[in-house]
């Protein structure tokens, strides 16, 4: 038995391990300390009561004989979810169809699966800061990867050019960590770029549900072109608070290699998924209804309420963050080593976020904060930033 030694080529995941370590010592050493966390991306605000009355409604008819179900019938995804995603992409003007979408238990796993569909000898293009599992799960199954950088001189939304050389690109927008998101223009140039070497996107739109600017697309499928390059991967968790019962999708249009890749997606979730539980896909059909549109709405307004004090905050304090707008995260430029930014905010204003240079080499000078908190607590944690950096 030889073991895939591409596991040992993975960096370890300390990033979060550490940031808890760090929280666990100071606040054993400091009982009393009003610790405000404002680090892990995970959604704070309960589901939406819709979503919650479909939920138990799906429970009650798998406990009658009647309405009972096992398996789903079809591995992508019940045809009533599916109908509900594609009647929401048309909601923003996108049309994909139900056939071209597969139901998933969440973005993480297709990101980490939908690299199954290529051959080992492509190279990769990751933006750096980026989501880890991008880079991991290329690790894992030997590919080459190359970075492109995310950097404050392009607002950490990088753009081809003449040297960027890959078959695979890895994008997220709006972005994780940064905050930043493509315009119609830039993901355009990206689209073209793509076609233009036969190459494919991989688009992670989980956080599309927090777009407000009018330039910047909710999907890539509102460019030109994207349908013969483009893979969209999304998720309720952001959408609809979703992150601890797990629903997500893949869009694989049909134009994409001809077909082929559609096809082999299918193959391959048949083959090695057995689908989301009917309940939570009923729960997912309840959040993308219009009354589930509503109600989640009020929970992303609140996300962004908080999202615009904390850019807002900075902004009076005159420090450089991208974020805020379009993105439950804010990425600020810390001046320095990010770990010892992670200390300074932990020791004197007692809130805790991440370190930029857990998500890349650009990331390090760099922090993210995210606004998946109360408003009050918010307030508190602003006030307290406030106070060191002014
Ligand atoms: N993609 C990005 C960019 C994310 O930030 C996350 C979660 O934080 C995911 C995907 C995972 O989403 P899911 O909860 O659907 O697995």
């Amino acid at each position: 038995m030889k073991l895939n030694t591409n596991y040992d080529k993975l960096q370890n995941s300390y990033l979060f391990v550490e940031i808890a370590n760090r929280l666990k010592k100071y606040t054993a050493a400091n009982p009393s300390a009003n610790i405000i966390k404002m680090g892990i991306g995970d959604v704070t605000r309960p589901l939406a009561p819709c979503v919650v009355e479909a939920g138990l409604k799906a429970m009650s008819e798998m406990g009658k004989a009647e309405t009972f179900r096992g398996y789903s019938p079809d591995s992508q995804g019940y045809e009533f979810l599916r109908n509900a995603i594609s009647a929401y992409y048309a909601s923003f003007g996108v049309k994909v169809g139900a056939g071209e979408i597969h139901v998933s238990d969440g973005a993480k796993s297709d990101c980490g699966n939908i690299v199954d569909m290529f051959d080992t000898d492509n190279t990769v293009l990751i933006p750096d800061p980026v989501y880890p599992v991008y880079f991991d799960s290329n690790i894992m199954s030997g590919r080459k990867v190359v970075f492109c950088d995310a950097t404050e001189e392009n607002d950490f939304a990088p753009l081809p050019d003449d040297k960027t050389d890959c078959d695979i690109i890895y994008l997220c927008s709006p972005n994780n960590p940064t905050g930043s998101a493509y315009t119609f223009t830039q993901l355009k140039k990206w689209v073209d770029f793509a076609n233009a070497r036969g190459a494919v996107i991989i688009y992670d739109a989980a956080y599309e549900a927090f777009v407000t600017d009018s330039d910047v697309p909710r999907s890539i499928f509102a460019i030109d072109g994207a349908r013969t390059c483009a893979i969209e991967l999304c998720s309720f968790s952001k959408t609809a608070g979703f992150t601890g019962t797990r629903c997500g999708y893949t869009v694989v249009p049909n134009e994409l290699c001809g077909g082929k890749l559609a096809k082999m997606w299918a193959r391959r979730q048949s083959t090695k998924f057995n689908g989301t539980s009917y309940i939570q896909q009923r729960m997912a059909e309840a959040a993308y209804s219009a009354e589930g549109v509503k109600q989640n709405l009020e929970n992303i307004h609140a996300y962004q309420k908080n999202a615009k004090l904390i850019s807002d905050t900075l902004t009076e304090a005159g420090i450089y963050h991208t974020g805020g707008k379009n993105s439950p995260y804010i990425w600020l430029k810390c001046n320095g080593d990010s770990w010892d930014f992670f200390d300074k905010l932990l020791t004197q204003a007692n809130v805790v976020g991440t370190p930029g240079s857990g998500f890349g080499k650009n990331g390090e000078g760099f922090f993210r904060l995210t606004a998946f908190n109360t408003y009050e607590k918010t307030q508190e944690a602003m006030q307290r930033m406030k106070k060191i950096l002014g």
